[in-house]
């Protein structure tokens, strides 16, 4: 069996042998929530899939030799607009925003990632990175606002990997007079009166904040160095997000690269349909947790390659429930955390999670308890959730229970009398309708199948 990691690198747009730059320490970037209401079903997809990658990772190179930075984004147009309309300071809502996706993700069974930076705690690092840019003649003041010049990187849009014209006909509509090229973009702009503001570099006297990509650049420099390992987030976010993020950092820096490898996560659909507030189907992780068990949500989620779109289904809920269910009661008591190597073996290919559950079903035998065990610990699914949540969520029988209890009670009587013909045929009867008799000393009790 190969032991080698390899990854599907977008910018390369073929899987590469990983290995870390610096080999005592693995460094991973994603891009993570702008806090202004709760996450949403699509959002859980790259927390999910990176948290695994993220398992692996220390299982691979040792707990404490990876580093994982998922960050915040506290400062955006779509906050301030929700504080004024809720009437609550734009602090109260970021940091309410933030406790909710933090109750969220650990209810999915997510790790917490090593550091969860804020992009205000990291203003003066933008500004280092926004007066190099100008300096290295990368950027340019106009009206107030600080802009990147595209041109004026070579190999800009290697990572979209789209035509120039196409780029350009997405950024011409609108383009703001400050900019000297449609594909320029924003590194910090003034704010309206009102608005969070910080004193602006470049000598700008209006004070302003910065735009959204420089954040994860002065993010991942101050946690992570000039150069990383591994930089995801949703597909979403190739263009211009991460494209702008490596014109950013290359140029303030003159690296190659700002990270070996660029992973996406492909896009998430809610019962075939794009989710959408208008069409009714948006989906808040909150709302999905009230009716399920998160570990049931992660392995639903987890049912997919993480490349491939995914479409969440009620359907897909039930039957991760049945599979965890499976798992836990096939599984040995306990187990070191530790894939089986069938399993490791499918991660290691580009994280194939639907290979590694069939390798899981694969395992639920005599001989693979123990191996299954450590391969659910690996995941840190937790069994005594799925028992808490089926104590509560009983299935309906098909039958009303006055209706089963005088059947019982018919069996019964047929035993009494030795007819053992009649008392397997209501037996049998039951069963063919879920409901499973249990005999004991004190008598005949049911339940119904799962
Ligand atoms: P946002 O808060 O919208 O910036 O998104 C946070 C993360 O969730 C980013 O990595 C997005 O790419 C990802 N994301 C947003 N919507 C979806 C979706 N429907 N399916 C998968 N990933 C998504
Ligand atoms: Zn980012």
């Amino acid at each position: 069996m190969s032991m080698e990691l390899k990854l599907y690198d977008t910018l390369a747009r073929e899987k590469r042998v990983f290995a870390p730059i610096d080999p005592q320490r693995v460094r991973m970037y994603v891009c993570g929530p702008t806090v202004y209401d709760f996450a949403h079903i699509g959002n859980a997809r790259p927390v999910i899939v990176f948290d695994v990658l993220f398992r692996l990772l220390r299982h691979l190179y040792g707990e404490s030799r990876v580093t994982y930075v998922r960050n915040i984004t506290d400062v955006d147009d779509k906050i301030n607009a929700r504080a004024a309309e809720r009437g609550v300071s734009i602090r109260d809502l970021t940091e309410e925003t933030y406790q909710n996706f933090k109750a969220d993700v650990a209810a999915l069974g997510c790790l917490p990632p090593t550091v969860e930076p804020r992009a205000t705690d990291h203003i003066d690092e933008m500004k280092t990175l926004i007066e190099r840019l100008v300096a290295n003649g990368n950027a340019y003041v106009a009206q107030e606002h600080v802009i990147f010049s595209v041109p004026s990187m070579k190999g800009y849009g290697k990572l979209a990997n789209r035509p120039l014209d196409e780029m350009m006909a997405g950024a011409r509509v609108d383009v703001a007079p400050y900019k000297r090229d449609p594909l320029d973009f924003v590194l910090w702009k003034p704010s309206n009166r009102g608005d969070p503001s910080w004193e602006s570099p470049c000598n700008i006297r209006t004070p302003g904040r910065p735009g959204w990509h420089i954040e994860c650049s002065a993010m991942s420099w101050k946690h992570l160095g000039e150069s990383f390992d591994i930089h995801g987030g949703g597909i979403d976010l190739v263009f211009p997000h991460h494209e702008n993020e490596i014109a950013q950092s290359c140029c303030a820096f003159h690296t190659k690269v700002m990270a070996n490898f660029w992973m996406h996560n492909g896009f998430l659909q809610v019962e075939g349909e794009k989710m959408s507030k208008s069409v009714g189907n948006f989906v808040i992780i909150r709302d999905v947790l009230a009716d399920w068990p998160g570990d049931v949500v992660r392995l639903a989620m987890l049912s997919s390659h993480y490349r491939q779109p995914i479409n969440w289904t009620v359907k897909g809920l039930e039957e991760a429930e049945k599979a965890l269910a499976g798992f836990f009661d096939a599984a040995s008591a306990d187990a070191e955390p530790r894939p089986a190597p069938s399993v490791l073996e499918a991660l290691l290919d580009d994280i194939n999670t639907p290979k590694a559950i069939a390798e899981m079903h694969a395992l639920k035998n005599a001989a693979g308890r123990r191996a299954l065990a450590g391969t659910l610990g690996f995941f840190g699914f937790r069994p005594e959730e799925l028992k808490a949540w089926q104590a509560d969520h009983v299935p309906e029988p098909a039958l009303p229970a006055v209706e089963i209890e005088s059947r019982i009670a018919a069996r019964n009587a047929a035993r009494k009398a030795k007819d053992f013909a009649e008392s397997d045929r209501i037996r049998d009867e039951l069963a063919k309708l879920g409901v499973v008799l249990k005999d004991s000393k004190e008598g005949t009790t049911w339940e119904v199948a799962r």
